[in-house]
């Protein structure tokens, strides 16, 4: 699904960029929360996962030149996205797919886990079910490294796809593992708000990086009104610099519609509140008007943005080269995840590895965009080559029989209720109704109390619902097993945001709006207890070495 691109300082569209500004630039938007070794990592290895890429087969979009095109994305100080149109996923995945069947990698498809099995404190295998015939699998691993992605589902409106129901986070949290910054989610500022059974399908920042500009209902370009003292000296005076900075001009500074995701967001709910919003709720984007000063401006927006066009002109009858489209934010990215060693990506528990974004630290309190595909491909490599030596290094864990007839004991349980009054996707939309209106995008202490007394009665709910038919492609029990999952991540969201009592990236607290500076110095971490309770820690942040932060000095 992604669509803008990978950021990686390959230098080709700006000379100026190397890894210290790309380190600096996702210390900035994290807020300074991040762990600076993952960050220093990402910066330094993502320009050669891309070129890796490339050498797979990979066909970016190029410079005149021949090499790989760059774009502007929020937060990054210079074009730095290595993309192909908005379909950069796409092309990830393909490459991928073409290098796995070229290794011989064997892949279980539509197969879901849902129990991790551990031997002593060790992982030594997975459970799972296939979805077509729900057939249990076990998976004996001396060594697994979770890549499950994200959590959006558990929001009502989000640009996550079905299967961010956050598995990977509650398998670990299950297996004893550490989850970490769950309090920050990203709400990115612009997704579709119309017709309503599109409500949340992300409209790409990719847009914006192109020269497309925010206006409320009275035509005001109401980003310039709102400027973060941290980014003023980076941020375009005018719509004229903003503009030039867009097409590439290197003595210009960002249009402000390229701030931070948390930013922009919080933006368009004030202008939403303030009744200056657009006719369905949210706000106006528009790409069209830089017709105005581009030869082929239409056809230019078509092939830089061919999937947005399509996307608008299909769901929503909206020729994007001639109207604005209307935005509003969306459930878009978790930066918290799993807890890991900076270096192996070794969650606390022994041979649980994870990766990309169901893994935590990189990001802190907000992610910028394009950061996630450099750092799943960073990443996702180090937790195969760590994951691959624990396994060379240590013995086969041996399967416990108890656990494994116990997870499917669970598993079956919604069949033998299955004249339950309630199934699961009622609990389901009461869970995502929940978070989206009081864990949402601006918090209140009072909301998440009394969130979590709910989530509790949810639980409740969840242990009762039951499923009929049979286990062939029954996407009502396959809703009934990820239930446990979203309400896991949800308390976790709940609990963490409960005791961040300032407001930091992606979450803002109503009753707490500012930064306190004595929060800097912790990340939120929650894990469970003896009893199967939920407990929230605060885990210092390890020191930052002088040379970084001499960095982070030189790049304010
Ligand atoms: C619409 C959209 C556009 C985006 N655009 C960009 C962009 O341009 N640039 C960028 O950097 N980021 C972008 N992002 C974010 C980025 O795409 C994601 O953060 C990233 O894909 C996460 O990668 P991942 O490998 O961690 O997980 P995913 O890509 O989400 O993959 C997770 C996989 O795990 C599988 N899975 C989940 N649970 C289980 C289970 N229990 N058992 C077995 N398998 C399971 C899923 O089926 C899925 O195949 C975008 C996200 C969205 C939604």
């Amino acid at each position: 699904m992604a669509e803008g691109g990978i950021a990686a300082t390959l230098a080709n569209a700006d000379d100026r960029d190397n890894w210290k500004v790309h380190f600096a630039d996702t210390m900035r938007g994290g807020q300074y929360v991040n762990n600076w070794r993952m960050a220093e990592l990402h910066a330094r290895e993502a320009p050669d996962r891309v070129r890796e890429l490339e050498a797979w087969g990979a066909v970016f979009d190029r410079t005149p030149d021949g090499r790989i095109l760059q774009r502007n994305f929020g937060g990054h100080r210079y074009p730095r996205l290595a993309h192909v149109g908005d379909r950069t996923g796409l092309e990830l995945i393909r490459t991928l797919q073409d290098h796995a069947i070229q290794l011989d990698i064997t892949v279980h498809m539509e197969c879901t886990v849902i129990a991790l099995l551990k031997d002593g404190e060790r992982v030594s295998g997975a459970f799972a079910y296939g979805r077509d015939r729900g057939r249990f699998h076990l998976f004996q691993a001396k060594a697994i490294v979770l890549a499950t992605g994200g959590v959006g589902r558990a929001y009502r409106i989000t640009s996550n796809s079905w299967e961010g129901t956050g598995d990977g986070h509650a398998l670990a949290y299950e297996a004893g593992a550490d989850l970490m910054d769950m309090e920050f989610v990203q709400f990115h500022p612009t997704g579709m708000v119309w017709p309503p059974s599109v409500r949340g399908i992300l409209v790409t920042e990719g847009v914006r990086g192109e020269g497309g500009v925010l206006r409320n209902s009275e035509g005001r370009r109401f980003m310039f009104d709102d400027i973060p003292e941290l980014y003023r000296s980076q941020t375009a005076d005018d719509e004229e610099e903003g503009f030039r900075y867009t097409q590439g001009d290197k003595n210009a500074r960002r249009p402000p519609e390229l701030l931070t995701r948390d930013h922009v967001a919080r933006c368009i709910r004030r202008e939403v509140k303030a009744g200056r919003g657009s006719p369905h709720g949210g706000v106006f984007l528009d790409i069209s008007w830089i017709k105005s000063r581009i030869p082929n401006g239409e056809e230019h927006i078509r092939r830089k943005l061919p999937s947005m066009y399509h996307q608008f002109k299909q769901l929503a009858d909206i020729d994007i080269t001639r109207e604005p489209m209307e935005v509003g934010p969306t459930t878009h990215y978790i930066m918290g995840g799993i807890r890991v060693d900076a270096d192996t990506q070794m969650s606390t528990v022994p041979g649980l590895f994870a990766a990309g974004e169901c893994a935590a630290g990189i990001n802190g309190a907000n992610r910028l965009g394009g950061n996630s595909l450099s750092d799943l491909l960073v990443f996702g490599r180090r937790a195969g080559e760590h994951a691959a030596a624990f396994a060379r290094n240590n013995g086969s864990p041996a399967i416990d029989r108890r656990q494994l007839d116990e997870a499917a004991r669970v598993a079956l349980e919604p069949f033998d209720r299955g004249g339950a009054p309630e199934g699961p996707f009622q609990v389901q939309h009461a869970l995502q109704d929940l978070m989206q209106d009081k864990v949402g995008i601006v918090r209140t202490a009072e909301d998440m109390e009394s969130a979590l007394g709910e989530l509790g009665g949810l639980r409740e709910r969840a242990r009762r619902v039951g499923v009929a038919g049979h286990r062939e492609f029954n996407t009502g029990w396959h809703a009934a097993l990820d239930l446990r999952n979203l309400l896991t991540v949800s308390e976790a969201i709940a609990r963490s945001a409960l005791e961040r009592r300032e407001s930091r990236g992606g979450h803002f607290r109503e009753d707490f709006p500012a930064k306190d500076p004595s929060y800097a110095g912790f990340n939120i971490v929650v894990r469970r207890n003896g009893e199967g309770g939920m407990v929230v820690q605060r885990a210092p942040l390890p020191q930052m070495p002088a040379e970084l932060r001499a960095i982070i000095e030189e790049m304010k």
